[in-house]
């Protein structure tokens, strides 16, 4: 381990290692300081989709940069692939949104409307070609949209190769040591405590996901806070096609031989437990998508904590008067999507170097200028 690195990241998730990965890359000396993984960490607990057609709206500032981040998988699996031996299961044919409802319907038509004319690759399906898809689907459906690119990874498998190759890359990891503090001298970051040692650094990355704002010694109050999201896996339907299908608040994906189900939004707090009623939610939707799942066995269940914002979106940037200290937290909901685009903002950030896109949605001090 280097003794004094060049950056210290704080949280070695999904974002903490992208961020890993790509300053080292950049030949910066990285220290990963993980403090677990904590119960309720969201990358383990994640669905893993890459949806930005499918999550995002047509005002959502966020939208090109998203789209933009889910298109960067496809050079990285097969790049993680060969230099891990890691296979992120990278899924790209799309994402299917259903209407169950004359409402439904006419929403996501006028979205569809939008998609294409934007230039996306969304597609109108009837319900004739949604059961060509999906023959075991709720009979009564009344159409859909394909996010003909949208799609998904395993963020377990992304964590492991981006940290993976992060080392390779001459990154460090200090795992299972918490960073209590950031010591800060006459506006500059220069240190970061945990309970046993002081490490210098020249810089810090403050990637600690939902627990972001609970470290010591911030300069200012992080607007990042605990939104629990809760997940089921069944038996995928047998001789059901692998897909993924969003309906209402829900959605089902095919990983393995299991369906993943999800999810819930709630503002409970650092607790990661799950909660009758939520599984229940999840059970409904998952069991109307396809009616072969009813009765079929819960075979795992479980939460994880989204790091989430006011406004929804990360924050990734520099502090506004500590210049080499940054944040890449506040992912919320799309925290696998933006992963690797993260960890190529930050570190181009590092290196001074010029932007491609405009990332003033991103920026922190949005919360602390009003
Ligand atoms: C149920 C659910 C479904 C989701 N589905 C999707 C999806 O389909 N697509 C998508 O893009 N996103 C999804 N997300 C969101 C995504 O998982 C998160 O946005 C993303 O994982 C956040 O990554 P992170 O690295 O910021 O946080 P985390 O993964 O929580 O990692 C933070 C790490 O920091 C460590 N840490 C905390 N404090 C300290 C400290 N003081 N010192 C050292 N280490 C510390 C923690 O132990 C943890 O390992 C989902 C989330 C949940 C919960």
């Amino acid at each position: 381990m280097s003794a004094n690195p060049d950056l210290i990241i704080v949280g070695a998730g999904a974002i903490g290692t992208a961020c890993a990965r790509a300053l080292a890359s950049r030949g910066v000396s990285v220290l990963l300081v993980e403090a677990g993984p904590k119960p309720g960490a969201a990358t383990p607990a994640s669905a893993g989709m890459l949806a930005p057609l499918v999550e995002t709206n047509r005002d959502d500032p966020m939208l090109a940069l998203c789209v933009r981040a889910r298109d960067l998988y496809r050079e990285l699996a097969p790049a993680l692939r060969d230099e891990t031996g890691i296979d992120i299961g990278l899924w790209t044919s799309g994402i299917l949104t259903v209407a169950f409802s004359e409402e439904e319907l006419e929403q996501l038509k006028e979205e569809v409307a939008w998609q294409r004319q934007q230039g996306y690759h969304a597609e109108w399906l009837t319900p004739e070609e949604i059961k060509e898809r999906h023959p075991g689907i709720y009979p009564a459906i009344l159409g859909g949209v394909l996010a003909a690119e949208d799609g998904a990874l395993d963020p377990l498998a992304l964590n492991e190769a981006m940290l993976r190759s992060a080392m390779a890359r001459g990154a460090n990891l200090l795992q299972g040591e918490r960073v209590d503090e950031l010591v800060i001298r006459d506006g500059r970051l220069t240190a970061v405590r945990t309970a046993t040692r002081t490490i210098s650094a020249g810089a810090a990355v403050i990637a600690a996901g939902c627990w972001s704002g609970r470290i010591s010694g911030l300069p200012r109050p992080l607007s990042v806070e605990p939104v629990r999201g809760q997940l089921v896996a069944l038996d995928w339907p047998a001789g059901e096609p692998p897909g993924i299908v969003y309906a209402g608040q829900g959605y089902l994906l095919k990983r393995g031989n299991e369906a993943i189900a999800g999810t819930t939004v709630e503002h409970v707090g650092f607790d990661p437990g799950v909660t009758e009623a939520g599984i229940a939610s999840i059970l409904a939707t998952a069991r109307k998508v396809f009616p072969a799942l009813a009765g079929k066995p819960v075979l795992r269940q479980w939460a994880g904590l989204r790091p989430g914002t006011p406004d929804g979106r990360p924050m990734v940037g520099r502090d506004p008067e500590i210049p080499n200290l940054w944040y890449a937290t506040g992912h919320g909901r799309h925290g696998i999507l933006l992963a690797a685009l993260t960890g190529e903002i930050i570190a181009n950030l590092f290196a001074g170097e010029k932007q491609e896109y405009d990332l003033s949605p991103l920026d922190p001090s949005r919360f602390w200028s009003q």
